[in-house]
């Protein structure tokens, strides 16, 4: 059984006080919610990697994580960081291939495939995002647009090194804009992607790989999102900036 989870992406904002009051009150939800089993993986901008890991230090469930990384593992690269770096400060988990990354600074599907092997060599797990644009969900090509992308960054992994992979799918259109896609696209959409995970791997690795939805996840459609089939969470933007909206969204995943 796939275990549920949530991924915070914080992106580029808050500064360091308002990054650790945010946690605190995170933090102080969450005890309240106990015993919870939901994983909250934090992906926190890498300055704030450190405090962030020892403000959840001890506390089940709860991981820190990363936005990128570069793909090699040492050397001349002036203002980059490697896994290696991040796993020696505690990072569990990897955002890769975020359509962020993708459309501002030009990331294809072949470097989203070195950094997921940069990651998986150094033991933190690739949350890789996927997803169409507006253009591909118009003109019918969505499938193939998130095709593409899977075969090209994760099939050539073999079994072991894909049974670390989290997906997360999500429409380009609907990050950030307030607008999530439609219920029963997004059940198509996963459903898509967990049949090519089985033809390709299996049905024990299909069954146990967690896909899930992204693009403005807030508490009020959270629910609705979750109760589809082949949904195992959702990585959360916006609403991640603010402890209530973040947790009531972590509540409903129960
Ligand atoms: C995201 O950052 O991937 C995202 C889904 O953002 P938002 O929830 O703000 O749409």
């Amino acid at each position: 059984m796939h275990k549920k989870i949530i991924v915070a992406n914080w992106k580029m904002n808050l500064e360091l006080q308002d990054a650790k009051k945010l946690i605190a009150n995170i933090l102080k939800k969450l005890k309240k919610q106990n015993p919870h089993t939901t994983k909250i993986i934090l992906c926190v901008p890498y300055v704030y990697i450190n405090v962030v890991r020892q403000m959840i230090s001890g506390i089940r469930n709860v991981f820190v994580g990363a936005q990128n990384c570069n793909e090699y593992n040492t050397g001349a690269f002036t203002g980059e960081i490697s896994c290696s770096m991040l796993k020696s400060c505690g990072v569990d988990y990897l955002i890769v291939g975020h359509s962020e990354r993708r459309t501002l600074y030009n990331e294809s599907n072949k470097l989203a495939e070195k950094k997921i092997l940069q990651s998986i060599t150094n033991n933190i797990l690739p949350i890789f995002c996927c997803g169409e644009t507006l253009e591909a969900r118009k003109n019918k090509t969505y499938f193939n647009a998130v095709n593409t992308q899977i075969n090209e960054s994760l099939f050539n992994l073999d079994k072991d090194q894909f049974s670390k992979i989290v997906i997360a799918y999500e429409p380009v259109w609907s990050i950030g804009t307030g607008m999530t896609a439609e219920l029963k696209d997004i059940e198509e959409m996963h459903k898509f992607i967990r049949n090519k995970i089985r033809n390709k791997y299996g049905k024990l690795v299909s069954e146990t790989t967690p896909i899930l939805y992204g693009g403005s996840v807030s508490s009020l459609n959270a629910s609705n999102i979750f109760g589809l089939l082949n949904v195992n969470g959702s990585l959360v933007g916006g609403a991640s900036l603010n402890a209530d909206h973040f947790m009531n969204i972590v509540k409903v995943l129960k």
